[in-house]
């Protein structure tokens, strides 16, 4: 790493914005940079090097982005040496643009050579700023590894992330990922099968298997195709994992053999997270989905069907370009008719080079959408609330994750269904993250429920 004159380790610190696959690529930075002998902070006002590992997804995160890099002047004033690196999707996508406007920044990597941030680290530190983004990512099949760096990163000691593949061959009007992601890149089945053994034995119980389009993996592997269905069977197979997640399937490419092996798999849990994104015909089309809102409503019943108790999420648009109010009625509907555990909703944010940026008639009024987006909010916790009201009286499995964010005396989990508990600990104020327990479910709101640890043996 950077010499350091005072012969101390040198501290980084990373601010991660967005999605869970950023998050994860956060903690391999962190583990390259840690490999490479330097230590981790929690305070930036003590680190010598901050990364910023970006999202692209929304505008306001590029506003939010450049307004703390803007932020950051005083600090480098104080701290002249402390190093500024940007990654991930806005640095894959805005390129020497980021200097542009931020011309202390030192380092710009994007989201395919993550592996080379100490490396161009030390090239800065040495000779002056450098920017270094990759068109595409390496192949799998050409030899060279897909999840470079030390070892599989870990969000905690229980739950890990796996990055099954990356990259997006589908082309969603509204979408920018596959042009700052490329196409999609399956990791080998046997490395992800290893890597998931490997935090068993490290004591991970929990795994969450990543990617942009998680049932399309495998396709573009040349020498074995093996479907998501046959991974999910591996991984939950494998000794000492209790939970396997995964996010996020298209509903296009939902296919029986992934329900099957969620059926009959026991450790994979009873969650689905499908994007619906618009509950108009139309709309869907406008958006280059490739189904239809009948087609999505019979995936998600033939889910139901096969998974018994699975509780479905998803993610939703208003206001996308040319949205009429008889479009958004039907999103209302088909998001009424899903009865949704949660949704994650959005506004419409035009990302520059989609083709939704380019529509003509791309602003649908402000007023307008924010009515919308508050009726679409009221729909979706009614059938929150409903479906967690479902749940009380009943024991739940929940892994705990720790203190409550809100109240330390509480501690908070997740029940198989991703639901998240609070329950007040035991005298010792245990039990510890990691552990599982029944909780019995007491109360239900639209976001959580509450519960109480069971005395039973
Ligand atoms: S499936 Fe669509 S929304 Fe998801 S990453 Fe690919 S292009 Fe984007």
């Amino acid at each position: 790493m950077i010499p350091d004159p005072r012969g101390v380790r040198r501290r980084f610190h990373i601010r991660t914005f967005g999605c869970q696959m950023n998050e994860h690529d956060s903690e391999r930075i962190a583990d390259l940079l840690v490999a490479d002998g330097m230590e981790a902070t929690d305070d930036p006002d003590q680190a010598d090097v901050l990364v910023f590992n970006t999202c692209c997804i929304r505008e306001n995160a590029d506003n939010r982005l450049y307004g703390e890099l803007g932020r950051l002047k005083p600090q480098l004033d104080r701290r002249p040496g402390t190093m500024v690196a940007v990654a991930g999707c806005l640095a894959q996508k805005d390129r020497e643009q980021v200097r542009r406007k931020a011309p202390h920044v030192d380092v710009v990597f994007g989201t395919h050579n993550i592996e080379r941030a100490p490396v161009l680290l030390r090239q800065a530190a040495d000779s002056g700023p450098v920017v270094e983004v990759l068109e595409a990512p390496v192949t799998a099949d050409c030899g060279q590894t897909t999840a470079p760096g030390p070892g599989p990163a870990r969000r905690s000691a229980h739950s890990a992330w796996v990055t099954v593949q990356r990259g997006c061959d589908n082309s969603c009007a509204f979408c920018i990922v596959p042009q700052v992601r490329g196409r999609e890149v399956s990791r080998p089945f046997d490395e992800l099968v290893a890597e998931v053994r490997t935090l068993a034995g490290r004591g991970v119980s929990e795994v969450t298997l990543l990617g942009q389009n998680v049932n399309s993996y495998g396709r573009d592997l040349t020498k074995r195709r093996p479907l998501f269905a046959e991974l999910l069977r591996a991984v939950g197979a494998v000794e000492g994992i209790r939970r396997v997640r995964f996010t996020s399937p298209h509903p296009k490419d939902l296919r029986p053999e992934t329900m099957a092996a969620m059926a009959e798999t026991p450790a994979v849990c009873e969650h689905l997270h499908l994007p619906l994104q618009s509950g108009s015909d139309r709309v869907l089309k406008s958006m280059r989905r490739g189904y239809t809102s009948a087609r999505y409503l019979e995936r998600l019943a033939a889910a139901r069907s096969a998974v018994p108790d699975l509780a479905v999420t998803t993610d939703i648009i208003v206001g996308f370009p040319g949205e009429t109010e008889d479009d958004f009625a039907e999103t209302l509907a088909v998001a009424a008719e899903a009865s949704y555990d949660s949704a994650y909703t959005f506004v419409f944010s035009p990302r520059p080079g989609t083709r939704a940026a380019a529509m003509p008639d791309r602003f649908v009024d402000r007023e307008v959408v924010a009515e919308r987006f508050e009726r679409l909010r009221v729909v979706v916790e009614r059938s929150a609330l409903a479906r967690h009201r479902a749940r009380v009286g009943r024991l739940e499995e929940v892994l705990v994750e720790g203190p409550s964010k809100r109240d330390p005396a509480v501690r908070s989990g997740r029940t198989r269904q991703n639901a998240l508990v609070h329950f007040v600990p035991d005298a010792r104020g245990g039990p510890a993250a990691g552990a599982y327990l029944d909780v019995h479910i007491t109360q239900a709101g639209p976001h959580h429920l509450m519960g109480e640890l069971s005395t039973a043996p």
